[in-house]
């Protein structure tokens, strides 16, 4: 079928071995992208009743038809599991410039089985795969990660996905990352992938899938683009990004504020799209072949966090921190997000719990006390929490079990 190879490869850990299966039009068809084609690999290498951190589990990567094409902001790649945070289906996406060298690999979905017995990396190719030794980058962040197993397989245009000690240390929102700041944030995803002591994934390739007609794919990317030009809401994102959201639902009181009790925050402008553009220097950043660009390279420009550099934050993030934790300095919230993204956890379920805590302690039913909006203090429960220590271990686990 164009835009697919018909081939899955599948990597067992525990035995290091690896190997192909074929798939057929019919199921291609039935499970349409790459969301029906991981959902459906889940539903097919996963018995019932397994525990997510065993090696039972699996976890799948899979692109879509048109990913790697010159289609406009394809540019995701998927990551399917048995969610360790919910213990239900779990997918979480993610941007940047990976999913078009997974496509490169002539795979459309990876299968990883079993887990290591040892921390490894995987180069990931047309070729094949090899198995490389990690333990030298155990307990390392995602950024330097990111950086080694890039250098040490020395293939110019690879693309890695990483984890960081969240996902070594199994925290159950631990995420993978990619191009520093793009998370598969969502689920989990990176405590499967330290629960089989897989700390990286390096992807490279020259494949490409055939497609049914070139020219018309063409044409319709060039209309695509013609009729943004002139879009409204793609200036809005071009310009503001997602932050826009902080304005938009702050004035519409519907922002998640104070662990869910209110609908906006007295601060919000201070948090704002408008903030970051006139008090941090931004530059936009686009995923692969995306005209929108709504990612912001944003630096610390003032105050204890100058020279600081993330991509972001995006409104979750600001959400997660700014509203439902109440800290009131976009500033202090990169330096959250920054700690998120190398530690390898999701700011979002990162917030909203240590907001969730906050409101424990304002209701004086912990010991340990941490009030709204006091950036340190959120900063020292994330380390905590990263390295499982007190009450950091339990919130690890994530919110359920938290309460
Ligand atoms: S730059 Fe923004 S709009 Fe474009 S693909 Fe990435 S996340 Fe989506």
């Amino acid at each position: 079928m164009h835009g697919f190879y018909n081939r899955i490869l599948y990597v067992d850990l525990t035995d290091k071995k690896f190997w192909e299966e074929d798939i057929d039009d019919n199921l291609l068809k039935s499970f349409l992208g790459g969301r029906g084609l991981g959902a459906y690999l889940l539903w097919k290498n996963l018995e019932k009743g397994k525990d997510p951190l065993s090696p039972d589990n699996v976890l799948i990567f899979a692109t879509g038809p048109v990913t790697g094409t010159k289609m406009m902001g394809a540019s995701r790649y998927a990551v399917f599991t048995k969610s360790p945070l919910t213990g239900f289906f779990a997918d979480s996406y993610s941007g940047g410039d990976v999913a078009p060298r997974i496509k490169q690999t002539g795979y459309d979905a990876i299968v990883i089985k079993g887990a290591s017995s040892s921390p490894i990396y995987l180069e990931i190719s047309d070729k094949g795969v090899k198995f490389h030794s990690a333990g030298h980058l155990w307990g390392k962040d995602t950024y330097e990660t990111e950086d080694k197993v890039l250098e040490e397989v020395g293939v110019p245009g690879a693309q890695a996905v990483t984890i960081g000690p969240g996902g070594e240390n199994l925290v159950a929102f631990a995420c993978i990352e990619n191009n520093y700041w793009r998370s598969a944030g969502r689920c989990g995803m990176g405590a499967v992938m330290g629960s089989k002591k897989l700390k990286a994934i390096v992807f490279h390739g020259e494949k490409s899938p055939s497609l049914a007609n070139d020219k018309l794919l063409d044409d319709y990317v060039k209309s695509l683009v013609k009729k943004a030009k002139n879009d409204p809401g793609v200036a809005a994102y071009k310009k503001y990004g997602t932050p826009q959201m902080v304005a938009i639902l702050n004035k519409a009181k519907a922002w998640p504020s104070e662990y869910w009790s209110r609908g906006s925050v007295d601060h919000w402008e201070k948090i704002s799209a408008d903030y970051l553009l006139e008090n941090f220097n931004v530059t936009p950043h686009a995923c692969h072949r995306c005209f929108i660009a709504c990612g912001k390279i944003s630096e610390v420009l003032k105050g204890r966090h100058k020279g600081l550099k993330i991509e972001g934050p995006e409104h979750e993030t600001i959400y997660a921190f700014g509203g439902q934790c109440k800290v009131s300095s976009l500033e202090e919230i990169a330096y959250l997000n920054d700690i998120c993204d190398r530690k390898g956890i999701d700011t979002i379920t990162a917030g909203n719990i240590i907001a969730f805590y906050m409101e424990l302690s304002r209701r004086g039913r912990v010991k340990e006390k941490i009030e709204y909006g006091d950036p340190d203090k959120i900063a020292h429960l994330l380390y905590k929490i990263v390295e499982r220590e007190g009450i950091g271990d339990v919130l690890s686990r994530g919110i359920k079990y938290a309460a």
